[in-house]
């Protein structure tokens, strides 16, 4: 075991109230997890200021001054220090409110003092409140010529002394610890190639930089340590990956998938749907394992692609389960099966959290005994209960809501490898796609079905409603259908329910006079209550659905046009990507309405204006990339996939590059890690980047 291994209780300076502290808030449990506890920025103490030269600006900045005078004003609250203070260029004032007494006592007339904090105006003067003041003394002050630096801190951990200051003592003392076994992870030829500083060097200068140029020599490193190892792990993902599992084949073409798409389908297949139903054709049946992400712009028709995946599996005698990330989408599947189940003489059934406990001991007891043929549900499939009696295909429609957890529940089913299909709308830029689903086929479907026309769409700001309503009714008398959603952030919260409430009372009064019936559907109401409300709609006996997000994903009501997005400001770009998807899946022209206040953050804007330019998701995807960065875009950001601390999959391509070079050039020579030369990389990626490859072999 490493130093860095030991528990950060026994760090200089923590004990147990602190550790557990530590733990809970920030999530440091050991000596390396502190050592990677980076700051968030700097101070920098090594510029002094003349007082002439200092303006308002947002960052703290010091100067050396000499006492003129010291004067207490005022009486109770209002009582204040004021202290004129001069150098050889002018003269400022500072000002106490708090701890006036000690102050007092330690600001000495004709001394000189450096004062750091952030310099305000104060009736027409420059002044600085409260800063930091230190007695200046040539010899002695550690203060001068330092960068500090500025680390996150809680209220909690303050409240033990842990505020920024207090942790940088913490890794000070750390530093002075494991200083001398920081040890190598990468080789001497790459330090070399790529010109990197010594490790402890690095460490040292990351946390208290000796100049800024030692700085960027030090995040340069760790940035390109971390590029390095997620490259190598991708790599080594793709060489697990082609070891490849066995699993079952589907030999044939059998009588339902072909009566399937004879008689069911009612239309052709895109040119791109029959290209990946190819590619899962011959991947069940290499004898291997399918592990397969189909990505498709919504509305693109991936659950055609699902439903002819699980008649594959049926033919040849499996049993499938589709999983969806709502309990709609799963009855939306599941009545869009059964419209053509019982033809084709196949049992499907549907498992949600919310189906009878009777009914579940039937299924969970069909399924085990294989008279179950599909099951389709939420996340409810990947409990333990959950057993089949020969499982083939595992489908995951939109994968970007589920945890990755429950995936790789679902995987360990039966101790058997089912192939998988891994469905998603959210497109990811091809280098990122590598990066995070290295250990995945990747099909697309990068075509649309015939005679889908653009949806149209329009930023509209609140007081221009009426003019959308008055639209809506002009497309309502013609036969058409209208969603209007609101934003439910989440489930609990009672404003947003009082919006959708009174969003829906006042389309009602709008709406009176006319034969329009309006549908409400929220994830308050009962599961009999939202289905119901959602047959209406679907079968055209109601013509507005005011409803909250959870008509997001899959819904697919053709007839319906117009879409309503209110607030749409509070929503994030591929939410109002997916919603928009509701419409525009006819041969008719569809319009999507943002809707929003006037007040919006720069962010805001570029994501509407995103949204009215493109219906192209990748564009989307590419914008929102930019926007929140790829980890919360793929929803890795817990997963520790790609937990970069410091880089940056979209602004570091130079060092990613550099990276990606090295490992090649490293696997090419020695494609097992196992000369000597390379021991420490081999045994730094094993010690710390294991995880990601199980989180790998799982998707
Ligand atoms: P998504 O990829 O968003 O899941 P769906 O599978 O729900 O999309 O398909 C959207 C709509 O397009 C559905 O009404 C479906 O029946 C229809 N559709 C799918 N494929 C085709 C096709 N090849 N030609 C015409 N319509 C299609
Ligand atoms: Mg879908």
């Amino acid at each position: 075991m490493s130093i860095l291994d030991t528990k950060i209780e026994y760090l200089k300076g923590v004990g147990p109230t602190r550790s557990l502290l530590l733990n809970k808030e920030v999530a440091i449990y050991t000596f390396n997890d502190l050592l990677h506890f980076f700051p968030f920025r700097y101070v920098d103490r090594t510029k002094f200021y003349k007082i002439s030269s200092i303006k308002t600006v947002d960052v703290d900045i010091q100067f050396i001054g000499k006492v003129l005078n010291k004067t207490i004003i005022g009486h109770g609250p209002k009582k204040r220090l004021i202290v004129n203070i001069e150098d050889d260029t002018g003269q400022l004032k500072l000002v106490f409110f708090k701890r006036i007494i000690w102050i007092n006592k330690y600001i000495e007339v004709d001394r000189k003092y450096i004062v750091f904090g952030k310099p305000s105006v104060f009736s027409n003067q420059i002044s600085f409140v409260h800063p930091e003041i230190e007695l200046f003394n040539q010899k002695t002050s550690h203060f001068k010529n330092v960068i500090h630096p500025v680390y996150h801190s809680t209220q909690k951990l303050s409240s033990v002394g842990l505020n920024s200051k207090g942790i940088s003592k913490l890794v000070f003392n750390l530093l002075d610890q494991v200083k001398s076994s920081l040890g190598e992870n990468l080789s001497i030829d790459i330090i070399r190639n790529q010109q990197l500083i010594d490790r402890s060097l690095c460490f040292s200068n990351i946390h208290f930089p000796l100049s800024f140029k030692l700085l960027d020599s030090a995040i340069n490193r760790l940035k390109f340590e971390e590029l390095f190892f997620l490259q190598l792990s991708v790599i080594m993902q793709n060489v697990i990956r082609k070891k490849r599992v066995k699993s079952f084949v589907f030999k044939k073409v059998g009588k339902s998938f072909r009566q399937f798409f004879y008689d069911h389908l009612g239309f052709q297949l895109t040119s791109a749907q029959k290209k990946v139903i190819k590619e899962i054709r011959f991947d069940t049946l290499s004898g291997f394992q399918m592990n397969r992400l189909l990505q498709g712009d919504v509305g693109s028709g991936k659950t055609v692609v699902a439903c002819m995946s699980i008649l594959l599996a049926y033919d040849n005698g499996y049993q499938s389960c589709l999983m969806a990330p709502t309990e709609i989408l799963a009855n939306q599947h599941f009545e869009h099966f059964q419209s053509f189940a019982k033809q084709l003489n196949l049992n499907v059934k549907l498992l949600t959290g919310k189906t009878k406990s009777t009914d579940k001991i039937k299924i969970l007891s069909g399924l085990k005994m294989g008279t179950i043929d599909v099951v389709i549900g939420t996340h409810a499939l990947v409990e333990d209960s959950v057993v089949f009696l020969n499982l083939g295909i595992a489908i995951i429609d939109e994968q970007h809501k589920f945890g990755v957890a429950q995936r790789s529940l679902l995987w360990h089913k039966d101790n058997k490898y089912p192939h998988v299909l891994v469905m998603t709308a959210t497109p990811i830029p091809r280098t990122l796609a590598m990066t995070a689903y290295g250990s995945l086929d990747v099909s697309v479907i990068d075509e649309l079905p015939p005679n889908r026309r653009p949806v149209i769409t329009e930023h509209k700001y609140d007081k221009e409603i009426m003019q959308v309503y008055k639209f809506i009714h002009t497309q309502l008398i013609v036969g058409k259908q209208v969603y209007i959603v609101y934003p439910l952030i989440e489930e609990s919260s009672s404003l947003d329910y009082k919006n959708l409430m009174q969003g829906y009372a006042n389309i009602k009064e709008i709406f009176k006079k006319t034969n329009f019936q309006i549908s409400m559907l929220h994830g308050r109401m009962k599961k009999d209550e939202k289905a119901k409300e959602m047959k209406k709609f679907l079968n055209g006996d109601s013509h507005i659905m005011v409803a909250t997000t959870v008509i997001e994903v899959g819904v697919n009501v053709p007839n319906a046009t117009i879409m309503i997005i209110q607030n749409s400001e509070k929503f994030g770009l591929s939410q109002l990507h997916q919603l928009r998807g509701r419409v525009g899946r006819g041969a008719d022209q569809s319009y999507c309405f943002l809707m929003s206040s006037n007040k919006l953050t720069n962010d805001a804007k570029t994501r509407l204006k995103a949204m009215v330019e493109s219906n192209d998701g990748f564009k989307i995807a590419d914008v929102d990339l930019k926007l929140r960065g790829p980890g919360d875009v793929l929803g890795t950001r817990q997963s520790g996939l790609l937990n970069l601390k410091l880089s940056s999959l979209i602004t570091d391509t130079d060092i990613l590059n550099s990276a990606r070079f090295e490992v090649k050039n490293l696997l090419t020579y020695d494609s097992t890690l196992s000369k000597d030369k390379h021991a420490s990389i081999k045994f730094y990626f094993n010690k710390y980047f294991h995880h990601t490859l199980k989180w790998g072999s799982v998707s």
